[in-house]
């Protein structure tokens, strides 16, 4: 059977690294599609593990080439998620997260050949999301007001999306989003991909 995409997006700050974080150490069968970005690592970040850090250059380059099945300028940035490490992945049964903004999320629903869930994880309060980002330290003052801005401007656009999370407790959001990719397994399982599952293979 394929693997599965999870589209995930949410204003920078709501814990959505976080809350992948936890995901992916309680949950086998699902990894994450590692974005080229040409923003600088923070410092804890690995290229290679949270992003491949490229240059303008390169980056443009593999826009070039077709290398992206989506990308985005994102917060004066540029991120794109590249198309053969979800192929590769969902070809072997396993399901890809992507964790991408809103535009490059548009752009993914009008391609139809992708079949994905759709899914935006949002802060208690946009007063929580500032103190999230002003307590995780990572931005110059200029860029966190540019990405506090933006989240405003993305929280318009939760109606496009398949599933809500709302992460106030982080325990209970991670159980959500756990929920909702065990639910699409188990509507896989009936076989609505188009490969109906023969009933002795279940016992
Ligand atoms: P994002 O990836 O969405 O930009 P992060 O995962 O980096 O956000 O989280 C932003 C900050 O909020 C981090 O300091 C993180 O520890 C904190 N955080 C995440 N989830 C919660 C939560 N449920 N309650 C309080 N703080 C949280
Ligand atoms: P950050 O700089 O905080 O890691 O990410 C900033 C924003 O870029 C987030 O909204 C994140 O979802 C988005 N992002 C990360 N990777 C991609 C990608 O490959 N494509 C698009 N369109 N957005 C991305």
């Amino acid at each position: 059977m394929k693997g599965h995409v999870f589209v995930i997006s949410a204003p920078s700050g709501t814990g959505k690294t976080t809350i992948l974080g936890e995901l992916m150490a309680q949950m086998s069968g699902v990894e994450f599609s590692v974005s080229h970005t040409t923003r600088q690592p923070r410092h804890n970040e690995k290229n290679g593990v949270d992003y491949h850090f490229v240059s303008v250059d390169q980056f443009r380059l593999m826009i070039d080439q077709g290398d992206f099945a989506e990308w985005a300028e994102v917060h004066g940035n540029y991120y794109g998620t590249s198309l053969s490490q979800i192929d590769k992945r969902i070809s072997v049964g396993i399901d890809v997260i992507l964790d991408i903004d809103v535009q490059g999320a548009e752009i993914l629903r009008s391609a139809e050949e992708l079949s994905a869930s759709y899914i935006f994880i949002a802060p208690p309060s946009l007063a929580a999301l500032e103190s999230r980002l002003r307590g995780r330290k990572s931005e110059d003052e200029a860029s966190m007001l540019k990405r506090l801005a933006n989240g405003r401007k993305e929280m318009a656009f939760v109606n496009r999306y398949d599933y809500l999370v709302i992460n106030d407790t982080l325990s209970q959001a991670v159980v959500m989003l756990k929920s909702i990719i065990y639910a699409q397994r188990a509507h896989a399982n009936r076989g609505f991909d188009g490969t109906p599952i023969i009933l002795e293979e279940l016992t």
